[in-house]
Order: C-alpha cells, then sequence, then structure tokens
C-alpha cells in the first residue's frame, strides 16, 4: 500500500510518521529530502529551506524527478505537502500528474493548533521557516484540507484528518496506524 502524509511545516508530522511506520513495518520517504539531493547535486541550493524560493519552473522540474524515484517503491509513506508556500502563491506538491504516478491508497492529513504549530517552528533551529501568523497559518491548514479532498476525488485513496496536539503524539500514531490498517 501507498501512503501520503500531508501537513504544513510545523505540525509533527515527521515524527508521528516515524512511529507509524516502526509499527507497520513501512518505509518512510521523504519528498523534500528526495527533492533536496536533486538540487543539491545540480548545485542550485545548499539548504533544504531555499528550494522553495527557487522559481517555480525549475520546483516543478526537481518536484517531477523526485515523483518518478518515489512512485517505483512499494508500502512506503510519503511525507509531504499539498501546498508548498513560495513566493509566487502556493505550488501544488502533488499536481494531478504527480499525484496519479503516486497512486497513493490513503491520504493522511496531520494537523495541530496554529499558535502551537508557530511554537514549534521557532523551536526548529535546523530550519529556515517562513515568517507566519496565526492568520496565514490557519490559511495554510485550510487550503491543505481542501488540496486533499480534491486529491482523493482524483485518485480513489480515502482521506483521514489526524489532529497531533502537544502531549498527543501517541494518539496521533494511533489514528495514522488505525487508518493504515482500515
Ligand atoms: P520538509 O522537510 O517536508 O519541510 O520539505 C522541505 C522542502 O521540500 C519544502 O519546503 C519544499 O521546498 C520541498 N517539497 C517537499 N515536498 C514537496 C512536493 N511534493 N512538491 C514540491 N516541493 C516539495
Ligand atoms: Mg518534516
Amino acid at each position: 500500500m501507498r501512503v501520503i502524509v500531508v501537513g504544513i511545516p510545523g505540525v509533527g508530522k515527521s515524527t508521528v510518521m516515524e512511529e507509524a511506520a516502526r509499527r507497520l513495518n513501512y518505509t518512510v520517504v521523504n519528498f523534500g529530502t528526495v527533492m533536496f539531493e536533486i538540487a543539491r547535486e545540480g548545485g542550485l541550493v545548499e539548504h533544504r529551506d531555499e528550494m522553495r524560493k527557487l522559481p517555480i519552473g525549475i520546483q516543478q522540474e526537481i518536484q517531477r524527478e523526485a515523483a518518478e524515484r518515489i512512485a517505483a517503491m512499494d508500502n512506503v509513506m510519503v511525507d509531504t505537502h499539498m501546498l508548498i508556500k513560495t513566493p509566487g502563491g502556493y505550488m501544488p506538491g502533488l499536481p494531478q500528474p504527480i499525484l496519479m504516478a503516486l497512486r497513493p491508497d490513503r491520504i493522511i492529513v496531520i494537523e495541530a493548533d496554529p499558535v502551537e504549530i508557530l511554537q514549534r517552528r521557532a523551536g526548529d533551529e535546523g530550519r529556515r521557516r517562513d515568517a507566519d501568523t496565526v492568520e496565514t497559518i490557519k490559511e495554510h491548514l485550510e487550503l491543505t484540507r481542501m488540496a486533499a479532498i480534491a486529491s482523493s476525488i482524483l485518485t480513489r485513496a480515502s482521506v483521514c484528518i489526524v489532529r497531533n496536539p502537544q502531549n498527543g503524539v501517541e494518539r496521533a500514531v494511533s489514528a495514522v496506524v488505525e487508518a493504515m490498517r482500515g
């Protein structure tokens, strides 16, 4: 089975996924890491948070190449984003051709409280996060849900919304595991 896990930066997506994948013996593939390897080899960026500032056309090329690599894998959970915040606007992380190539069975949306998201980002030393506000975070969360449903209609993948509050990681992991078993 192939599972796509999305969530805006700072929801705690990677933490929840690692544990769910361990329990179910799945491999986690981080879409951003695959893209970063491609972009770095091409001398385009030195830090993963520089990628979303590249011209959109270039991001799309790297995105396509990354998707080709990931589409060849099975029993995977793909750690990615429905919408990337670029200077040119929200760029779809899973535009239709890529979505169809990835053939997901489940789309899992991880969410958290906007204030907690801001706090998590502030404590995330290795990253160069955007200067968001509660309002812009709410917008990104809302649009992510919409994109998830649109993607489910195109692919037949079911959508599961999982909340990951502070001190609630265990419940979030259980919800992801349950969605994958169902
Ligand atoms: P992350 O570590 O999940 O925050 O991802 C790092 C970066 O990878 C993001 O800021 C994007 O630039 C890029 N990225 C991840 N997934 C996608 C995707 N599906 N399409 C385009 N860019 C992506
Ligand atoms: Mg992450």
